[in-house]
């Protein structure tokens, strides 16, 4: 009989993971790390660090003071020294950007390990003349255009904080934020008076682009003559009283309304971290202090490594400062002249080939409300570590990176040899919408470039949530990569 002598194999034993109830391979952070001192010590510094960096200027500050506490060396002031291996650099492009590396033991011309994130958030931007007063109530009011994706509804009835720099007539530079802890805000409609206006709207036109308009002054009434309300000259009294300012400086200055309430932690046993800026200041975090504990700790990476802090990803990566720009190349430039003298462009097209990038920014996570948006066997939970995202994209990954395969494969090695807690993560199901990274910026300078991230929930709200055990994890993955990653 066919078959009879055949052997029957018999069931493999199943992998220890394979149990876990939430799919595939996929672990709880916290059954796999003990340092929970670590974890703690490292959310409380990273919270320290979200709740004075609310825009793209405030983290570059932040970032350049503590690099310098640490030794790191300004190449955009001095850029043809001779780094040693092991030497911390950074370099800054207008106050927005920034390049923070280490030196390696090898040429540069080896290339790179890069990391890409971003510094800027959505936010509400004041109009270039945002001044106006409603003469009927006599309140001064904001005028505000949205910067990056926001559901309009979710920014009314809460805190905000006036951020950002103006430049006086005279060329003055005022910085507000720290300067002012004034709060503003948006007042919805009550619900007692909506039901046949508001209510009839859809949800994505509850609240419209041109009724983001913020509280900023309980003025006067005004006389029935007046174009104006009085109380635009009073907040342009103040203004002028406080600062200097007149109504024309507005016009140069780059201010914005971004949420005042404190980073916090979240749930009975503080396991979450709700914020404004996760997306993506979270993941400048995690890369950047793996490079000040390198160099702390005279870790000599085998490879040159750095993280590229950019600025309008959340606006399609344009402009000078964003991911398009010429300022990675500019800086890559330095670096190589830094280790070996040379400044020829073949050795740079040469340096970004060789090159390994992850693009690491926030991912989103299953949401116990909506689950329907997700497969549920491709998508992230919260706790469960890094993730490893093969593309992002819509419509058939349009706008993707989409990693080879080989790339994958070298993540997933890095990460399985060092104790890396990760999951594999997409954002949604196939046809239900999604978004792009930068990754695919990086991959044109034809370096192989992967998508990692933290998972996050309410992406782009003004109160995004993460896990701990999460930034933690992302932190350790990010110093391995950094460190470790194709060097030996
Ligand atoms: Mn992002
Ligand atoms: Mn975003």
């Amino acid at each position: 009989m066919i078959g009879e002598n055949m052997k029957v194999a018999k069931p493999k034993k199943r992998d220890k993971a394979d149990k876990n109830p939430h799919g595939w391979k996929r672990r709880w952070v916290h059954e796999s790390v003990e340092d929970n001192e670590g974890i703690a010590d490292f959310a409380s510094g990273y919270m320290d660090f979200l709740n004075t960096s609310r825009t793209e200027r405030e983290a570059v500050e932040y970032f350049e003071s503590l690099l310098l506490a640490h030794g790191f060396r300004d190449l955009s002031r001095d850029p043809t020294p001779t780094l040693e291996p092991g030497c911390g650099f950074y370099m800054v492009n207008r106050g927005r950007e920034m390049i923070v590396g280490v030196a390696g033991e090898e040429s540069p011309e080896n290339g790179f390990n890069v990391i890409a994130t971003h510094l800027d958030s959505p936010r509400l931007d004041l109009k270039p003349l945002p001044l106006d007063g409603d003469p009927d109530t006599g309140l001064g009011l904001l005028r505000t255009h949205y910067y990056g994706g926001i559901k309009k509804y979710q920014w009314v009835n809460i805190p905000l904080s006036l951020r950002g720099r103006v430049v006086k007539g005279d060329g003055e530079i005022i910085d507000l934020g720290r300067l002012d802890d004034s709060i503003f805000t948006i007042p919805d409609l009550l619900v007692h008076l909506y039901k046949k206006t508001q209510a009839k709207r859809k949800l994505s036109d509850g609240i419209r682009g041109e009724e983001l308009v913020a509280l900023t002054y309980s003025g006067k009434l005004a006389d029935e003559d007046q174009r104006r309300s009085p109380v635009v000259g009073q907040v342009l009294d103040h203004l002028h009283e406080r600062y200097g300012i007149v109504e024309e400086d507005l016009i140069s200055s780059d201010l914005c309304l971004v949420p005042a309430y404190e980073p916090r932690e979240v749930g009975l046993d503080r396991g979450l971290l709700g914020a404004y800026g996760h997306d993506n200041r979270v993941s400048a975090f995690t890369s950047n202090i793996p490079l000040v504990d390198m160099v702390d700790e005279g870790k000599i990476p085998r490879k040159w490594c750095f993280t590229l802090n950019l600025d309008k990803e959340e606006i399609g990566s344009e402009g000078q400062t964003g991911a398009k720009s010429a300022f990675l190349e500019k800086s890559a430039y330095n670096m190589l002249e830094a280790g070996d003298g040379t400044t020829r462009r073949r050795d740079l097209i040469r340096s970004f080939g060789r090159s390994y990038a992850i693009s690491l920014d926030v991912k989103s996570a299953r949401n116990p409300l909506f689950k329907g948006v997700q497969d549920s066997t491709n998508s992230a939970r919260l706790g469960c570590g890094i993730t490893i995202t093969k593309y992002t994209g819509s419509g058939g990954k349009r706008g993707a990176n989409d990693a080879s395969a080989e790339m994958s494969g070298e993540i997933r090695r890095l990460y399985n040899s060092g104790d890396i807690v990760w999951q594999m993560q997409e954002t949604g199901k196939v046809d239900q919408g999604g978004g792009g990274t930068v990754a695919k910026f990086l991959a044109t300078r034809n370096m192989d470039v992967i998508d990692n991230g933290i998972p996050l929930l309410s992406m782009h709200s003004p109160f995004e949530i993460i896990s701990k055990t999460d930034l933690w994890m992302v932190y350790k993955a990010m110093g391995k990569f950094l460190g470790d990653f194709r060097s030996s």
